[in-house]
């Protein structure tokens, strides 16, 4: 169960020259933006050609968890390439996650369209606090390399330790609505998928909305704002799936398109489900189908709250977390992880497990209320 990946032009130049930032340590800030308990504060700052500009952050005593989404308007590649505390010490350091086989970014990707950053992640990854905090932006084009840009900044601040609800929204596509054949067997797997959540102590409030779209349900880069659009059009709330009959990649039955996914009606911030892969294409759901598309759906929406695969099919790449075991080898691994609920194998039914250190991933989503 495939979610994208990229390797952003940006992350590659910073790895190449080792930059360091321009303002390390000072109080240097471009703009300093208030991050308001349980609200989204946006703003904009002007990062230079010096390759790193730092965006202030005022975090209020009692933060848990943020989201920060940075984007430009002309198309320039942005990158998070730290998160200081307030005494300039780094909680995040982009330059020793990139290329470390046992970092698969979990806290943020970077993307031409968004980069979406939560923090903290991991309990390693300590806690948040009263203070400014610097957020370290980098751009740059294929064209020129690093650019002087406007980057805009949406920062998404929980406050409350005790959140575990997690509102969805699945999306039904392709008429799914109203087929008499496949939709109680998708109403029942939804219920599975809250069952699975349930027991990692998070409560699903899902809403359900039909989609005026067709399958094969379009990949990100094809689906332009299409999905931006089901969000709106629908009055969605939290986490988007749109389930029809197949995306469109052969052999994969979903896909998110970004670990960690954003807050809110964008571009990319949705999950994909077909429901036919399951079902194996020949035919409708049938009733011993809910457990696997439930696992299905759960799989893609623990990507879009972190989860990374925690082997990926070279394996040679792992996810960052301490007890999700190593291993080197199909065979290896399907023993070792066969059961995890995000080891996304292809042709691998999916499991139902979580390790302790997912499940805290899970929990520390910005998104829960
Ligand atoms: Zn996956």
């Amino acid at each position: 169960m495939s979610r994208a990946r990229l390797l952003p032009l940006v992350a590659a130049a910073l790895f190449a020259t080792g930059c360091e930032p321009a303002h390390r340590g000072t109080a240097l800030f471009s703009r300093v933006l208030p991050a308001d308990c349980g609200a989204v504060s946006e703003g904009e700052a002007w990062i230079s050609n010096t390759q790193i500009g730092t965006v202030g952050i005022a975090m209020p005593e009692g933060a848990v968890s943020i989201q920060a989404r940075v984007w430009t308007d002309d198309g320039g590649e942005t990158l998070i390439s730290a998160f200081r505390r307030p005494d300039g010490s780094a909680a995040f350091d982009s330059q020793s996650w990139i290329g470390d086989p046992d970092q698969l970014t979990m806290a943020w990707l970077a993307s031409p369209k968004d980069t979406v950053f939560d923090w903290p992640i991991r309990a390693v990854d300590g806690t948040l606090f009263g203070g400014v905090w610097g957020l370290e932006i980098a751009s740059t084009n294929a064209v020129s390399g690093f650019i002087g840009t406007n980057v805009h900044v949406a920062l998404t601040t929980r406050c409350s330790s005790t959140a575990s609800t997690l509102p969805v929204t699945v999306a039904l596509a392709d008429g799914l609505a109203d087929d008499p054949d496949n939709y109680p067997v998708i109403e029942d797997a939804i219920v599975d998928w809250g069952q699975l959540y349930a027991s990692w102590g998070i409560a699903l409030a899902v809403s359900e909305v039909t989609a005026d779209m067709d399958s094969p349900l379009p990949l990100s880069d094809a689906a332009g704002d299409a999905y931006a659009q089901v969000y709106g059009e629908s009055g969605a709330v939290g986490v988007l799936l749109v389930l029809g009959d197949t995306v469109d990649e052969p052999g994969v039955g979903g896909v998110d398109f970004s670990v960690p996914g954003a807050l809110g009606p964008l571009p990319d911030a949705a999950c994909i489900v077909g429901w036919r892969d399951v079902s194996g294409h020949d035919g409708p759901l049938l009733p011993s189908d809910r457990r696997s598309l439930a696992a299905v759906m759960a799989h893609e929406v623990g990507h879009y709250m972190g989860l990374e695969h925690p082997v990926e099919d070279t394996f040679d790449q792992f996810d960052a977390l301490d007890d999700t075991p190593r291993c080197d080898s199909a065979d290896g691994c399907l023993s070792a992880l066969g059961s995890n609920l995000m080891y996304g194998q292809p042709e691998t039914p999916l499991g139902e497990d979580l390790t302790p250190e997912q499940i805290a991933v899970l929990h520390n989503w910005p998104g829960l209320e």
